[in-house]
C-alpha cells in the first residue's frame, strides 16, 4: 500500500485500456484484469470500501469498490466488513464523475486506506452523482450513485487526479494530525527504499539467468 507522503499519490493518472499491460512496481507485468482483482483483494484485506490504482503504485486511471450488505454487527461497530457480505463490486476504469445534486453532503467519516488510522468527518462531497466509465470489457457504462456510495466514487476519482481528503477539510485539521502525519511519511519512505532496492535485485537476477 501507498502511504501519504508517496509522491504518487499527487500524481495525475493516465487514462488506461482494458488491454493494457501494467507493470506494478515489485510485480511481474500484469493484464488490467489481474490488477483490478489484486486490488480487490487488497481492499478486502485491508477492510476498505475502495482503493484506486495508485495507491499500489500504478498511476493510471481506475479505481475498485465495494458495496457491503447492511449488517447489525457493523453497525454496532465490532466487526467490519468482510467479502462475504458483498452486495456489489465495481471496477471502473477512466471514470468520470457528473454531479447531479450540488447539494454537499458532510455526514459520513471519511477515511483513506493511504492514510492508516486518520477519520475525519465533514468532507463535502455532492450527494448524488452520475459516473461514466469503462469496464474490464471495453464497454462504456453509466451509473448513478447516491449518499455514502456517491461519496465513495468520489474519493477514489479524486485519487486518480493526486487529491485526497484532507485536501478537502481547512488546514488546521491536517496540522491536528501532523504527528501521526509524519510517522505514516516516515513508513512510506521506508517502503519506498525497500521496493527500490527489491526491484534493483529483480532487476540483477533477470539479466543473470
Ligand atoms: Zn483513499
Amino acid at each position: 500500500m501507498r502511504l501519504y507522503g508517496d509522491p504518487i499519490l499527487r500524481r495525475k493518472a493516465k487514462p488506461l485500456q482494458p488491454s493494457d499491460t501494467l507493470h506494478v512496481p515489485g510485480y511481474e507485468p500484469q493484464t488490467v484484469r489481474q490488477v483490478a482483482d489484486t486490488m480487490l483483494e487488497t481492499m478486502f484485506e485491508e477492510r476498505g470500501v475502495g482503493l484506486a490504482a495508485p495507491q499500489i503504485g500504478l498511476p493510471v486511471r481506475m479505481f475498485v469498490a465495494v458495496e457491503y450488505e447492511d449488517d447489525e454487527e457493523e453497525k454496532e461497530g465490532q466487526e467490519k466488513p468482510l467479502r462475504s457480505r458483498v452486495l456489489r463490486e465495481y471496477v471502473m476504469l477512466n471514470p468520470v464523475i457528473k454531479v447531479l445534486d450540488k447539494k454537499k453532503d458532510k455526514s459520513y467519516q471519511e477515511g483513506c486506506l493511504s492514510i492508516p488510522g486518520i477519520y475525519e468527518e465533514g468532507v463535502p462531497r455532492a450527494r448524488r452523482v452520475s459516473v461514466s466509465y469503462t469496464d474490464l470489457d471495453g464497454q462504456a457504462r453509466t451509473l448513478d450513485a447516491e449518499d455514502y456510495l456517491a461519496r465513495v466514487f468520489q474519493h477514489e476519482t479524486d485519487h486518480l487526479d493526486g487529491k485526497l481528503f484532507l485536501d478537502h477539510l481547512p488546514a488546521e485539521i491536517t496540522d491536528e494530525h501532523r504527528r501521526d502525519l509524519l510517522k505514516i511519511q516516515q513508513a512510506s519512505k521506508n517502503f519506498l527504499h525497500h521496493l527500490t532496492t527489491w526491484e534493483k535485485q529483480r532487476q540483477h537476477t533477470r539479466e543473470n539467468l
